[in-house]
């Protein structure tokens, strides 16, 4: 995992597969409230950098968890396939919103790399 250390940060999220075959994105995020992390069931504080698991479903819809850095890393970071930078411009809410509304095959597929 070393070509992926310190990310995702601000400049660049990562983009890769779940087992269901489900797009999972890492996105780096500084919390605005408290979230509890999946990974630890310890929570997220206000105010902490940590990294959103977004997930688009393969069908359409998405759905997100706030996890911190060290837990994303022991899990989704390596239980993902096909893992890659992709820039955080890409990940940004409304674009994420906007791919969710359409099916795995339908999707752009020339975005922007990351560094
Ligand atoms: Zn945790």
């Amino acid at each position: 995992m070393q070509q992926f250390d310190g990310l995702p940060d601000s400049r660049t999220s990562l983009r890769g597969l779940t087992a269901d075959g489900d797009e999972a994105w890492l996105i780096r995020s500084i919390s605005q409230k408290l979230y509890r992390c999946p990974g630890c069931g310890r929570a997220v504080e206000i105010g902490m950098e940590h990294v959103i698991v977004q997930r688009i479903a393969r069908l359409g819809g998405t759905e997100h968890q706030h996890w911190h850095r060290s837990c994303a890393e022991d899990g989704p970071m390596l239980e993902l396939r096909q893992l890659r930078k992709v820039s955080a411009f890409e990940s940004r809410p409304g674009k994420i919103a906007e791919r969710g509304r359409s099916k795995a095959g339908r999707r752009r597929r020339d975005m922007r790399r990351g560094r």
